[in-house]
């Protein structure tokens, strides 16, 4: 019998487990920190053997394969003395895409992926296929091939689910745009990270579809050297394109494919801001290639309903918009949320910095920003950046200060907008606790 390890006792790896032990392997589950309860369940209704707290080598390296969780660094000891054992080492959407034949579309890119991959099985969901969502977002795939038997899947890939992938094939690719992230897991060379956003295109053959942002230009750059045999379709929003999706006197956005095209005016979006139009035109296409009916895309597009903590309205208080952008954890998307903003903006960012570059954000902070809020331990940064800016520079160390010295900044007509370019570490347990605690303080004005 064929013994399977699973490094990493969460989301990805329970369901990598549960469906190994279906398919009969032995099956061990290791995770050096506490396993949540319920997974623990999981685990014994299964009879799956796991531990927690540890990793015990005898128990690993005897493995004939390991699934590894994406949060796991592979400079991590375990993983460096596999390695070194020569035991191949995988994603769980690797393993899982084994075991079914449904069609696979996988979206990944630095900004984007849990939008765009939610918007794109809205439509599918509505056109009444048989589809499941997954990959980095909700129930893991590995447990749908388990337990459902879907004929499509939309999954969200991020660079860490693409290193561990290496014979999956994608029917439909989605790449939205690559800039500077996660470097720390990269040696700090951009090109390593690169190489890993491309890896989503590595099996395709030519009966498969490579959907791409034609204004982006690190997927130009490298797009020639990395696909050879799929479909390329592009968006764009500064160019038309022959087949792809792109923008008529700026307003009507045109999806054309296989010269039979669906348009429909950007102002019907449900989702509003540059980079939305992006998402949008990503999922638009994907649906397109399915030969999904357009006014089914066209409803879809337009009644999507915003996920929590992306460019998300809270509520007005006293004439002033609060907004949670805590999702944004770089400056990239930072840049889109400030983009949208179409009143003067009390900003508030700060957090963990990955490295950040914030020149590129001063000409719009410049232009609509009137004062800036630092929710981080270290704050100094930003300081720097922007004083001479923005008049008035404040700091707050919890969510509930941030929120009410924004309110006492902001005045009528004013947007207040958390849009951290930084991860949350420093001060809150995640993203989404961040932007919960931000919406908790507004609410209580
Ligand atoms: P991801 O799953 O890749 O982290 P999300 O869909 O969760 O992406 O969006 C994260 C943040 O990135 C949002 O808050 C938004 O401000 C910004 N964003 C969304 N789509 C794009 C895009 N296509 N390009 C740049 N920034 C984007």
């Amino acid at each position: 019998m064929n013994r399977l390890v699973v490094l990493g006792g969460a989301e990805s790896g329970i369901g990598a487990a549960v469906l190994a032990k279906k398919n009969g392997f032995d099956v061990f589950v290791s995770d050096k920190g506490k396993i949540k309860d319920d997974y623990k369940s999981m685990l014994s209704l299964n009879k799956i053997k796991f531990e927690e707290e540890k990793h015990t080598e005898e128990l690993i390296l005897n493995a004939d394969e390991i699934v590894k969780s994406p949060g796991i660094n592979d400079k991590s000891s375990i993983i460096k003395v596999a390695l070194k054992k020569g035991i191949p080492i995988i994603s769980e959407i690797e393993f899982a895409s084994r075991y079914t034949n449904a069609k696979i579309i996988g979206i990944t890119g630095t900004n984007g992926k849990t939008t765009a991959t939610s918007l794109t099985y809205h439509i599918l969901k509505n056109a009444g296929l048989n589809v499941g969502l997954g990959g980095n977002i909700g129930k893991s795939f590995a447990l749908q091939v388990a337990e459902n038997n879907y004929d499509y899947y939309v999954l969200e890939l991020s660079s860490f689910q693409l290193d561990g992938m290496f014979k999956t094939r994608l029917n439909i690719a989605v790449l939205l745009n690559i800039t500077p992230d996660h470097l720390d897991r990269y040696e700090y060379e951009f090109e390593n990270y690169i190489r890993s956003k491309f890896r989503i295109a590595q099996n395709q053959t030519s009966n498969d579809v490579f959907i791409y942002c034609k204004d982006d230009e690190i997927t130009n750059k490298y797009i020639n050297l990395n696909i050879s045999e799929a479909k390329l379709i592009p968006f764009s929003i500064k160019e038309t394109v022959e087949e792809g999706a792109f923008l008529e006197n700026e307003s009507e956005l045109i999806i054309n494919i296989n010269n039979n095209p669906i348009s429909m005016s950007i102002h019907d979006l449900a989702l509003q801001g540059k980079h939305n139009i992006y998402n949008s035109m990503a999922a638009g296409i994907a649906a397109k290639v399915l030969e999904i009916r357009k006014d089914i895309i066209r409803d879809s597009l337009s009644d999507f309903e915003n996920i929590e903590h992306r460019l998300e309205f809270v509520t007005k208080v006293h004439g002033i918009d609060f907004i949670n952008d805590s999702k944004a954890t770089n400056v990239n998307s930072t840049w889109y949320a400030l983009e949208s903003m179409n009143s003067p903006v009390v900003w508030i960012v700060g957090g963990i910095d990955k490295g950040n570059d914030y020149n590129i954000l001063k000409d719009l902070v410049k232009e609509k920003v009137k004062a800036i809020i630092c929710l981080g331990t270290e704050n100094e940064k930003i300081h720097k950046a922007f004083s001479g800016i923005v008049p008035s520079i404040v700091d707050a160390s919890t969510a509930d200060e941030a929120v009410k010295r924004s309110y006492q900044l902001a005045k009528n007509g004013d947007v207040v907008l958390l849009s951290p370019a930084c991860a949350s570490f420093d001060m809150f347990e995640n993203f989404e606790d961040r932007g919960r605690q931000f919406k908790k303080a507004v609410r209580s004005l």
